[in-house]
């Protein structure tokens, strides 16, 4: 398995001592009262096994979060706790594929994606799609689609271009799948970090879609706090029993102070997940306009915790992969470039950066990639 571009970078910017908007995560402690749960309930409650499907109060937590946030009628059986979304997709992905199935991906990827369907035992398909619409075409769900297709593994909203599908793409994808007798795993770990309004669709409400989608969530993207490692992986009963031995054998359970804190935030009221969006629009705007103010042309993105600049347009001949290795050697600050998200023909003058930043950082950032300029 290749290396990930995340730590690769991160490691880099560690050794040059860089500012690192590079790999995904946020600079501040997170919610001050979730952390406080989860010391309680490390002190207060039992530090053995939950069970393997997740604590019962949990399930209940997700469940209930969607049918407030997105319409959704899952029962507390349809959720599986995992130890991150990335251990939700791994389980999803050994407990539905059989050898030689095919799977329907869409580049920019997770860079996770690729290794764990081929370690499975799939085969990829993948559909490029490129700036600035990364539209999805019937044509090209068409001409990846054959019998031996099985699943579709779709990221909402799409790290690395930051985009969110609109009801229009979700629609053609689910017609799609119901027509092919298709399973949609939807990564859709940014559904709460969406900007200008707009709001996140999951797949899993469309006509035809409940009974064939396995819903992937992160209280790490949620709650801003990417080292808990707390996910889950939800979908109709007859299918969320096999998610559920596949997750049994690979990490059987998540810590369960975490699981307690993360129950108890996922209660939380609309308004404190408006105050967290408000708060990381804010962020982006800040870094977009500081990056428009030194020459950079800027695609701020409408979802996720990232911006892409785009080299091309701002007149820099560098490759994405060139221009990442220069910023963090000769102004200390990392990036991603967007390259490693393709396995083949990538893009290559967009370079990724992390906005979930201090303003005191996010302006540093930007003085440093001014003087490069
Ligand atoms: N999701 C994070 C990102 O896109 C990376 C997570 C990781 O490094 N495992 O930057």
């Amino acid at each position: 398995m290749p290396a990930t571009i995340f730590e690769k970078m991160s490691a880099r910017a560690r050794q040059a001592g860089a500012i690192n908007l590079g790999q995904g995560f946020p600079d501040a402690p997170g919610p001050a009262d979730i952390l406080r749960a989860a010391a309680d309930a490390l002190l207060t409650r039992s530090s053995q096994y939950p069970p393997s499907g997740g604590l019962p109060e949990l399930r209940a937590a997700v469940a209930d979060h969607y049918a407030r946030h997105q319409q959704l009628d899952l029962s507390a059986e349809e959720v599986i706790v995992t130890s991150g979304a990335t251990e939700a997709i791994a389980a999803t992905l050994l407990a539905l594929i059989q050898p030689g199935d095919e799977v329907i991906l869409f580049a920019p990827l997770y860079d996770a994606y690729l290794p764990l369907v081929e370690r499975a035992g799939g085969v990829a398909r993948v559909i490029r799609l490129a700036p600035p619409c990364w539209r999805i075409t019937q044509e090209a769900l068409e001409a990846a689609a054959s019998s031996r297709t099985r699943l579709l593994l779709l990221n909402n909203p799409l790290n690395p271009s930051a985009a969110i599908m609109d009801r229009e793409q979700l629609s053609l994808i689910a017609r799609f799948c119901v027509e092919r007798d298709l399973i949609a795993i939807c990564d859709e770990v940014w559904e709460h970090v969406t900007f200008e309004g707009l709001a996140h669709t999951p797949l899993m409400g469309l006509p035809g879609m409940r009974g064939r989608t396995v819903k992937i969530g992160s209280a790490g993207k949620i709650f801003s706090l990417t080292g808990w490692k707390v996910g889950w992986m939800c979908a109709a009963a007859p299918i969320a029993t096999l998610l559920g031995r596949a997750h049994q054998f690979l990490t059987f359970t998540t810590p369960p102070n975490l699981q307690w804190a993360v129950s108890e935030g996922l209660g939380k009221p609309h308004a404190w997940f408006s105050a967290v969006r408000a708060d990381y629009q804010r962020s982006r705007d800040r870094l977009a306009s500081g990056l428009r103010a030194a020459g950079y042309v800027v695609d701020p993105g409408t979802g996720t915790w990232f911006s892409t600049i785009d080299l091309a347009a701002s007149g820099i001949s560098l490759s994405d992969q060139a221009f990442c290795e220069r910023i963090i050697g000769e102004a200390g600050v990392a990036a991603i470039p967007v390259s490693a998200f393709y396995p083949r023909d990538p893009i290559t003058h967009l370079a990724r950066l992390c906005f979930a930043k201090s303003d005191a950082v996010i302006d540093e950032a930007v003085a440093r990639l001014a003087r490069f300029r």
